[in-house]
């Protein structure tokens, strides 16, 4: 059922996060907007009916890509996915992210959409969540009393909820320089090569130590209410040799531990099965891709 819209709609564009606080605090239906990519689809669709559009990129600095001050890359919560997808330091260091934006939509869509807005509208299938959560991203949340961080993996709460309150903004993120000898890799499934939202999208980082598998960071997306990851698969190949057996179970594993729903995409069943497959796939392009140093 389609929601009431109100009245009069408001449109804000505050210059400072401190004002766009205070129209946050004032109006309990203010709405942020940042591309717009995801907002003005759901109130086209008449899902969500906001009193108030605070649209926040008129805040300077919220787009930059750069070194963050304690190592590692910050990407600004309003850097567009195109800028992400084209960026020389996400290339060179995570090139799995750059990879991930390259898949999102379409380039008129990536022009306008923001790395912010993809984690904030918390879709388990968003193509940014699973690289970044694998990298062990940190999110940067700013809100009328003051700033905290969150560890990615523990931002999302169900689909189209957050950690976020009404008030808060997520500024940015921050990935933490790659442990040496470590390996990814980003792998996207879906009916289309483009445009098209993820049947199942997978991410992982391995490090290596020495011939075994120190760690490995296995995450799944489209496969539960939000963004998982494969930890009891993760546990199964850590400490192992990488080879076909060890593999081939972990992905099993996998495919068991995940809790997908039947929907126009894919049933079940299938996504499961997909699930399977991705974790075969993501271990041997990760193992071909260049390592960290
Ligand atoms: C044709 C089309 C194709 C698409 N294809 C894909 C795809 O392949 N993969 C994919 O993952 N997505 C896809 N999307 C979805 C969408 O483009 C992305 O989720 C996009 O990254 C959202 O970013 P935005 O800046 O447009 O967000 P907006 O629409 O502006 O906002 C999204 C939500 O996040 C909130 N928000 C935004 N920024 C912040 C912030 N900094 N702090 C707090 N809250 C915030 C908003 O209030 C809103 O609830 C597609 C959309 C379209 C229309």
């Amino acid at each position: 059922m389609a929601i009431r819209r109100p009245l009069e709609l408001q449109y804000s564009e505050p210059p400072t996060l401190k004002e766009a606080f205070t129209i946050l605090t004032r109006d309990k239906g203010a709405r942020i907007l940042a591309g717009g990519t995801d907002v003005i689809v759901s109130m086209r669709e008449g899902k969500i009916a906001p009193s108030h559009i605070v649209n926040i990129k008129r805040i300077p600095g919220l787009d930059r890509i750069g070194p963050s001050p304690g190592g590692g890359l910050s990407i600004g919560a309003l850097a567009t996915i195109g800028s992400v997808e084209a960026s020389a330091i996400v290339r060179n260091a995570f090139p799995m992210v750059a990879e991930a934006a390259h898949q999102l939509g379409s380039l008129p869509v990536r022009n306008r959409a923001t790395v912010g807005g993809n984690l904030c509208n918390s879709s388990p299938s968003a193509d940014m969540a699973q690289p970044l959560i694998a990298l062990g991203a940190i999110a940067k949340i700013s809100g009328p009393k003051g700033k905290r961080s969150v560890k990615l993996e523990n931002f999302f709460t169900g689909p189209g909820k957050t950690v976020l309150s009404k008030t808060e903004i997520l500024t940015d993120i921050r990935i933490p320089a790659p442990p040496k000898d470590s390996f990814s890799a980003f792998l996207k499934h879906g009916p289309r090569q483009c445009m098209d939202i993820a049947t199942v999208n997978a991410a992982i980082m391995i490090r290596m130590k020495g011939k075994l598998c120190g760690d490995a960071r296995i995450v799944l997306g489209a496969v539960a209410p939000i963004p998982m990851r494969a930890k009891r698969a993760e546990r199964e190949i850590r400490g192992n040799p990488i080879e076909d057996e060890t593999v081939r179970r972990t992905a099993e594993i996998a495919a068991h531990e995940c809790v997908p729903i039947s929907d126009v995409r894919g049933s079940a069943d299938y996504r499961r099965e997909m699930v399977n497959v991705l974790v075969r796939r993501l271990f041997g392009k990760a193992l071909g891709s260049t390592p960290s140093r």
